[in-house]
């Protein structure tokens, strides 16, 4: 049993579609364990983004995702980190394979709709940064 961190972005909150992801995640069959809605600051989002500070999209990047609220949750289940990314679909909505959450809902690179955990390792890092472990409910405790 993996977890993962998925965060809903601010151009998909704002367009109401929270639940339309939900139901993505519940179809395929992850567990929601923590969740809760946040907006960041700007240091916030960059101690999130640490990794991308000398990429040039980076003040971009920022901005947006303190642009509006986020919905941040942690996903369980076997094999989640890959699955999450494989239906979450490529960066880049226009490269997203049909059917997946960017193909169906992102408008373009930098705003496109969610996150998700790229390997376990990060997952473990990224969960923490958002939750304790008191907010964590896991079903297989
Ligand atoms: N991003 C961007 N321009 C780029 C590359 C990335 O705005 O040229 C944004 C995009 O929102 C992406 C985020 O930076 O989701 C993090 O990039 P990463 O390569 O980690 O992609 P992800 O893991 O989100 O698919």
């Amino acid at each position: 049993m993996e977890r993962t961190l998925s965060i809903i972005k601010p151009d998909a909150v704002a367009k109401n579609i929270i639940g339309k992801i939900y139901s993505r995640f519940e179809e395929a069959g992850f567990r929601i364990i923590a969740s809760k809605m946040i907006h960041l600051d700007n240091d916030e989002a960059g101690g999130f983004y640490a990794v991308h500070k000398d990429r040039p999209f980076y003040g971009e990047l920022l901005e947006f995702m303190t642009s509006g609220p986020i919905i941040v949750q942690v996903l369980e289940g076997e094999d989640v980190v890959a699955k999450h990314r494989e239906i979450m679909g490529d960066t880049n909505p226009k490269e997203a394979n049909s059917g997946t959450i960017r193909a169906d809902f992102a408008r373009s690179l930098d705003e496109n709709t969610v996150h998700g955990s790229d390997s376990l390792e990060n997952a473990v890092i990224e969960i923490k940064y958002f939750f304790g472990k008191n907010d964590i409910c896991s079903r297989t405790r």
